[in-house]
């Protein structure tokens, strides 16, 4: 969508392939059909340093939708709530007074996440080279930090962010998520979510390539491109068309992509070669939706990070029809915004027991992806009935767990040299996706990113 909104803005008339009657891919949203309500595949997160996907959002006139959360909240196994929220010292030391009085880590666990902040400040961007192939665990066992900080800080953010543990994941890309949305900038740890079903946000897409005289066909699938040993020379899809274009643009999932590739194409062009060793990391998403006695919301917070739980993160959803945002309110204007409140959905005073949907997230979700959904939602309902005690009062009413299994790729050490760069000795096929070359984890922010440079490369030639 990035890279066709970019092209169809500079006058390329593009023709949009999608294999799904809707746009959105992996940031889709159904509607559930025991509660009517819309639900997201999955939550998804934005931070203030997704600065490619804010300028996305910009170009598609939905930024108002985005509300962003200054207070992050973390809740330990003893119920002690932290909220981090930058103060007013200057970046890297505006998160620096709200972490040293987190009460859930000792002063020790306090001192060593601060020395492990600087260390990496030190090492900066340039640093992260030497740690492509070397994990996370690795680092935070040469840099001394203890049990205590490794499973109620560390841990929690690398999953949340990169979707894989400390033992699994390239130190490289914890290094990127800390120095970018932690040290870097005041605004940069923002939290945005979005207050519409991420389904709405693209309303403009089909529009703009439709402007430029472009196409947009759903439902229909790219089967496989046909090659003459230098160029792509069409593409057939499976209702038996054969489109033939300038530039072919392939924005498919790495495993979906080898399979549109004949033989004599994978041999030809290197950044095909590795695409089945890449690895996958699966999420967990967990719709619940409780009854709730009058006057009780059994969590009132718009999010909170369980950080010993094996439930990681519980999202609050407002009740359709969603709060408006406040307008125009990127990250550099967020902080002058209050936070946004979440609507209580059974005000004070209120007679009648209404509905709470929460949202509950198990990042690199690897030993749940085989367990039945019913085991999975007793530990939710349980884990949120320790955190919130107000929970044991209410009535679980509907339950729906959705398991992405090849959620993101993983980010695993020596990643980076199974990733495409966007052009190679192919010259007219460009490729995109979040598991090409951007430096990034697997995030809307890094599919953005990729398609903003494939555009380029395609405007450029
Ligand atoms: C459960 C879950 C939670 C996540 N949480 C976050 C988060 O909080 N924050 C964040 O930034 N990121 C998150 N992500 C990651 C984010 O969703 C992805 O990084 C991003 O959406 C990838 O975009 P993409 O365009 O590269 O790939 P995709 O979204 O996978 O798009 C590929 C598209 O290709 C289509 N397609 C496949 N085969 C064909 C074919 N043969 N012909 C035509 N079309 C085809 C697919 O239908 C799809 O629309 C999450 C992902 C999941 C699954």
């Amino acid at each position: 969508m990035a890279a066709a909104v970019r092209l169809a803005e500079a006058g390329v008339k593009v023709h949009l392939i999608e294999t799904r009657k809707f746009l959105g891919g992996r940031t889709a949203s159904f509607i559930d059909p025991v509660t009517g309500q819309t639900f997201d595949n999955c939550q998804h997160v934005l931070l203030g340093c997704c600065t490619y996907l804010i300028d996305f959002y910009a170009r598609l006139g939905v930024l108002d939708r985005i509300a962003w959360h200054r207070r992050l909240n973390f809740l330990d196994s003893q119920n002690r709530l932290d909220t981090l929220e930058a103060d007013d010292l200057p970046a890297p030391f505006h998160l620096t007074r709200s972490l040293l009085g987190f009460k859930s880590f000792s002063i020790g666990e306090k001192l060593a996440i601060a020395r492990g902040m600087l260390a990496m400040m030190r090492l900066g961007a340039a640093g992260r080279k030497h740690w492509t192939n070397r994990s996370f665990a690795q680092w935070l066992s040469e840099h001394r930090q203890p049990p205590g900080a490794i499973r109620k800080f560390w841990t929690g953010i690398v999953a949340g962010a990169i979707n894989e543990t400390p033992q699994r994941v390239a130190a490289s890309y914890a290094f990127q998520v800390f120095q970018d949305g932690f040290l870097a900038h005041e605004d940069a740890y923002l939290m945005g979510l979005s207050t519409v079903p991420l389904a709405e946000l693209y309303g403009g897409v089909a529009e703009r390539i439709q402007k430029a005289g472009g196409l947009v066909t759903l439902g229909c699938s790219a089967e496989s491109f046909e090659f003459d040993s230098q160029r792509i020379t069409a593409l057939r899809l499976e209702d038996g068309r054969k489109l033939n274009a300038d530039y072919y643009l392939s924005a498919l999932p790495f495993d979906r992509l080898q399979k549109l590739c004949p033989p004599p194409l994978l041999a030809a062009d290197p950044r095909l070669k590795n695409l089945l060793q890449i690895q996958v990391s699966p999420i967990l998403g967990i719709h619940l939706c409780f009854e709730v006695p009058p006057g009780r919301p059994l969590m009132d917070l718009p999010h909170v990070v369980l950080t010993e739980s094996p439930l990681h993160w519980i999202f609050n959803k407002p009740p359709e029809p969603p709060p408006a945002a406040p307008p125009e309110a990127p990250p550099e204007a967020a902080r002058r915004y209050p936070e946004p409140e979440i609507r209580n959905p059974n005000p004070v005073g209120s007679s009648v027991a209404t509905m709470q949907y929460l949202h509950g997230v198990i990042s690199a979700a690897h030993q749940w992806v085989d367990v039945p959904a019913e085991e999975i939602t007793r530990m939710a309902v349980a884990e949120i009935q320790k955190a919130f005690p107000a929970a044991r009062s209410a009535r679980l009413r509907h339950a729906r767990v959705i398991k992405e299994k090849r959620a993101t790729f993983s980010a695993q050490p020596g990643i980076d040299s199974l990733r495409p760069p966007a052009t190679g000795p192919v010259a007219n096929l460009v490729l995109a996706g979040d598991w090409c070359q951007t430096g990034w984890p697997a995030t809307m922010e890094g599919a953005v990113r990729s398609g903003y440079a494939a555009a380029e490369a395609i405007l450029k030639q």
